[in-house]
């Protein structure tokens, strides 16, 4: 565990090739290394993922920490205890998250931060959008949650988990999208969870583009995980709210025809640690899917009475772009509703980090980050003092406002929409250049040379020195010259490619040093363009001067002296 402490700090942590991160958020990454000197670093496991194991990010309140770790001392050892959260090693597929809060399990994979994207500026509404927004039915979109809800559990591997996959899969084929069924390995062991429902709706002019919007459909209560029933679970907040929000969006989107593809995912497993979302999203990566933005949804529809409907919008500093597409989006379409942007929810997640971690951008509009339902993870009951108050993640007293779901599937409906429409392309091209190499160059350079990506016509590349920017060089040309003058340091250089916004994975990393402190020189060349003689001024003594054409064709190599010296290039 190694502490961020700035966003560069981040970036840094990233290009640093003896770390292979597995996870990071704004505040910490967990990595594994053989190098323990970075600043900080806090050592969680001398022996990670031998086991092919996990780990898990536990949330957990504080006042309920010890509790929680007595309970499930079997399944999982603590290994950090942080504010209102806990590492922990998985021990056994009991393991399970604490009463109310979110869980996010580790695994052994390298995560990435997310390429640099163009999102479209929205100026003024589109009819086309306006038009749309006026179709999302909060009638509907309370029957998706009391249908769901009717299911009476959703814990992902319960029988009636499966019910409710297959209702979602009918749905969206009801609509004419493209459904599958995605299975996952729930704690590495496949086809015990039920599964994804993904639905698919290609885009018109960059089919290969995708904006994927998503919730999770699974559900979850602590006392019916305790006692292995994994009944009364009716989750309508968390998270059949979001669910509706989604297949909403997928029954109006899906009558017209958009330039980019749109995936609708209904996923399973968040709620014992985001497992379909992160096999998804893994997957999705692994193919190289160029998906341009990812839309959670999951509790939007519990609003503590009295206060006006609001946004709080949750994302990491890197899916930073997205979300503020979507803060524009909202400016231009709901000027009433206000939007506040934090970068995590204190008690929990979503399967937006999934994307965030294997380097995409994903964004999280939620109810309330500290007046969150009440009712979720529990048990429904009768309320003790008013026997006839049935109380519970249900209708009523969890999802008490069906304006706010309709206005969060809304902010859904537009940011997508406007995503697909937009005319522009944005290419996702990973493949950085290789073969980088550094060596020392007339006493006082270092010359840096590499080769093109094997894939992509990169328009430039970037050349950084010690992890900072230093030049940009157009293509086609594979070098850049870096004057030390008379440092004899170590420096350590390496390349990415440039698309357009888009910049690449760096290249491999080569170092090199003048070892030499005698060039501390300035050298004066004039005039410049020159056609007849040209004057070199310089206190070198016996080196060689190249002289090359427009070009790129040595034409003069001559060895130079102290003072002025002159060349004839008149012919
Ligand atoms: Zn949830």
């Amino acid at each position: 565990m190694i502490p961020v402490t700035e966003t560069n700090n981040l970036v840094t942590l990233f290009s640093n090739n003896e770390l292979k991160i597995h996870y990071y958020c704004d505040d910490y990454v967990l990595a594994t290394t053989e190098n323990l000197n970075l600043n900080g670093t806090i050592i969680l496991d001398n022996n990670a993922f031998t086991n092919n194991g996990f780990y898990a990010i536990v949330y957990c309140a504080e006042d309920y920490k010890n509790e929680y770790v007595t309970e499930n001392s079997k399944s999982g050892k603590v290994l950090f205890s942080g504010k209102n959260f806990l590492i922990m090693e998985v021990l056994s597929k009991e393991f399970m998250p604490a009463i109310n809060d979110g869980m996010v399990i580790v695994r052994n994979i390298q995560a990435k931060l997310p390429k640099s994207t163009a999102y479209p500026v929205v100026t003024e509404p589109d009819e086309n959008v306006l038009d749309y927004l006026s179709q999302v039915s909060t009638d509907t979109l309370m029957a998706y949650i009391q249908t769901l809800q009717d299911f009476e559990t959703r814990i992902c591997i319960h029988p009636n988990a499966v019910l409710a996959q297959n209702w979602i899969k009918e749905k969206y084929e009801s609509f004419g999208l493209e459904t599958s069924l995605q299975r996952f390995p729930l704690w590495g062991e496949w086809d015990w969870s039920s599964k994804n429902v993904i639905a698919i709706q290609y885009g018109t002019e960059f089919p290969e583009e995708f904006i994927v919007c998503g919730a999770h459909y699974d559900s979850f209560t602590y006392q019916s995980y305790v006692n292995q029933s994994f009944s009364d679970a009716p989750g309508a907040d968390d998270n059949a709210s979001g669910v509706a929000g989604i297949l909403e969006t997928a029954r109006i989107l899906s009558q017209y025809d958009f330039k980019r593809s749109i995936i609708y995912c209904s996923f399973s497993g968040e709620e014992l640690g985001l497992w379909g979302s992160s096999y998804f999203a893994e997957q999705c990566a692994n193919e190289i899917t160029n998906i341009v933005g990812y839309f959670n949804l999951d509790m939007i529809g519990y609003l503590t009475p009295g206060k006006p409907i609001h946004i709080d919008l949750i994302y990491p500093n890197s899916a930073k772009s997205l979300a503020d597409y979507y803060f524009n989006v909202c400016d231009v379409y709901f000027p009433e509703i206000p939007v506040q942007g934090f970068s995590n929810l204190p008690w929990g997640d979503s399967d937006h980090t999934s994307f965030n971690t294997v380097g995409y951008k994903g964004i999280w509009p939620f109810e309330d980050i500290y007046e969150n339902s009440p009712y979720i993870h529990n048990v429904p009951h009768y309320d003790s003092l008013f026997h006839f108050h049935y109380l519970g993640d249900i209708i009523g007293p969890s999802v008490n406002n069906p304006d706010q779901v309709n206005v969060f599937t809304k902010t859904n409906v537009a940011s997508v929409a406007t995503l697909a429409m937009y005319d522009q392309e944005m290419p996702l091209i990973i493949a950085p250049p290789v073969n980088c190499l550094a060596v020392p160059y007339l006493g006082n350079r270092i010359k840096i040379t590499w080769e093109e990506p094997l894939e992509g016509s990169p328009e430039g590349y970037n050349v950084y020195q010690d992890g900072s920017y230093i030049a940009h060089i157009a293509a086609p040309k594979l070098e850049c010259i870096d004057w030390l003058y008379n440092d004899p340091s170590w420096h350590c250089y390496k390349i990415t490619a440039v698309y357009g916004a888009f910049e690449s994975d760096f290249s491999n990393e080569s170092c090199a040093s003048l070892g030499v402190t005698e060039h501390n020189s300035k050298v004066n060349i004039y005039p410049n363009p020159a056609n007849d003689k040209i004057y070199i001024e310089c206190q070198l003594i016996n080196h060689n001067a190249e002289i090359f054409d427009m070009s790129g064709k040595l034409i003069i190599n001559q060895i130079i002296n102290s003072d002025t010296t002159t060349i004839d290039i008149s012919n």
